[in-house]
């Protein structure tokens, strides 16, 4: 499966091919996937092979010369590939190109795993490899999903593929959760949209490195319906509570529907209701005195006319960055309350369409779709992650650098916005970050911040808010703020994890009672007492510099088919985990956590918990993740 382009054969003559290389192309993943279309090993030449050390690189630091003789192969292996067409090549061919292309030696088990992300022929590795009707042909399960947005619907798609019944309780009235919530102007993905994407639904016509979330809910309601699992989801029902009967070891699920209350009865619940679905409203005096429009960044009001008012946003984050330039273009002016600056990301390519060079080379050369991702996966697999590492022994204050390389990182960073807002120093005093590089999540930048806030329309405001007011924001410095409409950019109620959903389990164990708003789970997806109850992004499965989020989803919806089977196999009604194996689990996580920058450092984000606890992310490489 996968959402393949059509390959189109080559037509183009040698100056045509040139011109297509020397555009916006990558060459690593090009001779790649040449090498594998051509069944050509002798293409993958041992000067040509990338320096690990130089990994994050988008051809890992080759130099002019190195550049040029890939140019002379790609364009070699292109018109091999025009005048006699591609060959098939073995296993052994791919295991070469994959230890070329990384430049690395893969030990241990990443190829396996590389294997799976490769997708070659929209191939689906991390299909489940039994069915019930062999493992327990009389025995029905029946599992609902809560949440039909990436996480659910990939759930649904497995727990159809193994033959147990499925039903998805969706509280919208459509599917792709944050993707059809988050409407506001300006909203794309901010990581690698080839890497936010299936490994096993590729797409190769993205329009953009990040497209737009119009195009990203798109690709989820075609993957839903690629899968026949729209028909599954029972929309516009809310999931109120979820009671476990010990005696019939079956899930009780409340809902709330159109037609009133209902009851549904389930083996098992997989909650796939995401981290970053409640919106989080500040606790400023004075908010519901504001007479103008007022809304959140995820329930944009659409209706609400901001061409020529007087806007104010509170919050930086990375949905208002997305969307403060839009708002600068349309209103007359607008106040932008930070409280915490971000550390921003060079992108050039960020808010840019994929080039058509790049395009046509997706629709002509056999997988270079599956090599570019693979490339792009293998730079983000670790990505800037070594370098938030904690040293003990490191000299400097936390709050500015936690390592050498965490310190040469931040020299990168504050350069970059220096450069940005050279002829602004007023500006840079208040966008300069105080803490470590890594401590909360970067924003990706093109350049747009520094130009919006630069704006004469634009107000950027450090001095903390008193009140909001009838007509629009004090400061504690008195300033009165007018504002016709009031946007909120302040995110979400990250780790109040399935809240206001009612969860108990064994013995009437209130699930938000025994976590005491901080949320731990074994693997991020069990949790003691709450048998056959999985969560999918939950507790310490967030990624803050390395992979997507789409990997996590796979992996742990392969966890919850492999328990099903167990399930099955041995003929159990439940499963649950062991309470001292999941405190070991929780103590090496937060161990994890606090040997990073985000765990170690006071800044502000919805990381932690109200008690400072990191409930949400994963300390380490995305294969130990894997492994486990
Ligand atoms: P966020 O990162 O939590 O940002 C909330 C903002 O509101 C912060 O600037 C915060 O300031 C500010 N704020 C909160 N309460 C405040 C108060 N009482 N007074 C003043 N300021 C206040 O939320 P978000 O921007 O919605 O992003 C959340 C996450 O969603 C991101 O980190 C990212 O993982 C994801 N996201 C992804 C995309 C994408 O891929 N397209 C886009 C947007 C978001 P402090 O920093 O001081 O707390």
């Amino acid at each position: 499966m996968g959402f393949g382009v059509q390959l189109q054969p080559i037509a183009e003559d040698r100056p045509t091919l040139e011109h297509f290389l020397d555009g916006d192309v990558q060459l690593l993943p090009l001779v790649a996937a040449l090498a594998h279309a051509l069944a050509d090993p002798g293409l993958l030449e041992p000067d040509l092979r990338p320096d690990p050390a130089r990994s994050l690189e988008p051809e890992g630091g080759w130099s002019d010369d190195q550049r040029s003789r890939a140019r002379e192969l790609a364009l070699d292996g292109l018109e091999r590939l025009r005048d006699h067409g591609p060959s098939a090549g073995g296993d052994d061919l791919v295991h070469a190109i994959m230890q070329w292309l990384t430049g690395d030696d893969l030990a241990g088990d990443y190829e396996p795993m590389l294997r799976e992300e490769l997708g070659i022929g929209g191939a689906d590795l991390r299909a489940p490899q039994w069915h019930r009707a062999d493992v327990a042909p009389d025995r029905s399960l029946t599992v609902a999903v809560i949440g039909a947005g990436m996480s659910g619907i990939l759930a649904a798609h497995r727990l159809r593929q193994v033959g147990v019944e499925v039903v998805v309780l969706e509280k919208n009235a459509g599917l792709g959760g944050t993707w059809r919530e988050n409407t506001y102007p300006g909203c794309r993905v901010d990581v690698s949209n080839h890497v936010y994407s299936y490994s096993f639904m590729q797409k190769a016509d993205w329009p953009e490195y990040h497209s737009s979330q119009s195009v990203l809910l798109q690709y989820f309601e075609e993957c839903a319906d690629a899968w026949g699992v729209r028909e599954l989801i029972r929309f516009e029902t809310e999931v109120t509570a979820a009671l476990w009967d010990d005696d019939r070891a079956r899930w009780t699920l409340e809902l709330t529907t159109d037609g009133g209350g209902q009851r549904l009865e389930v083996d098992a619940v997989i909650s796939a209701v995401g981290q970053l679905n409640r919106p989080a409203y500040p606790d400023i005096a004075g908010r519901d005195s504001f007479e103008g429009a007022s809304f959140h960044s995820a329930r944009w009001d659409h209706d609400v006319a901001l061409d020529g008012a007087t806007v104010a946003v509170i919050g930086t984050g990375c949905s208002a960055m997305q969307f403060i330039p839009h708002l600068a273009r349309l209103a007359e002016h607008v106040t932008v309350f930070q409280r915490t600056p971000n550390w921003l990301v060079p992108r050039p390519e960020y808010q840019q369409p994929l080039p058509d060079e790049l395009q046509w080379l997706f629709q002509h050369v056999p997988h270079y779709t599956n090599w570019f991702r693979l490339r792009l996966f293998w730079r983000s697999h670790e990505g800037l992650l070594p370098r938030l590492e904690v040293d003990p022994d490191w000299h400097e204050p936390i709050e500015h650098s936690v390592s050498e390389a965490s310190a040469e990182l931040r020299k990168l960073f504050e350069l970059y916005l220096e450069v940005q807002f050279v002829d602004r120093p007023d500006l840079l005093e208040k966008v300069m970050p105080d803490y470590p590089v890594g401590a909360k999540r970067f924003v990706l930048d093109d350049g747009i911040w520094a130009q919006t806030l630069k704006r004469e329309e634009v107000e950027l405001v450090t001095t903390s808010i008193e009140r909001i007011t009838p007509t629009g924001v004090r400061t504690v410095d008195g300033t009165e703020h007018h504002a016709d409409v009031l946007v909120y950019g302040t995110g979400f109620s990250a780790s109040a994890f399935l809240t206001p959903m009612k969860v108990v389990g064994r013995g009437g164990l209130d699930l938000h009672e025994s976590w005491g708003g901080d949320a731990r789970a074994y693997l991020g997806i069990v949790s003691p007492g709450f048998p056959n109850f999985f969560y999918l992004y939950g507790p310490n499965t967030n990624i803050v510099i390395n992979g997507s989020i789409i990997y996590f989803s796979e992996c742990e919806v392969h966890y919850i088919t492999e328990y099903l089977r167990y399930l099955l196999e041995h003929g159990h009604r439940a499963l649950d985990v062991k309470a001292d194996v999941h405190d070991r689990y929780n103590e090496r996580i937060d161990a994890g956590n606090l040997a990073r920058a985000w765990g170690v450092s006071s800044v502000n984000s919805w990381y932690k918990t109200n008690g400072g606890r990191v409930a949400q992310n994963w300390p380490f490489t995305l294969i130990e993740y894997w492994e486990q």
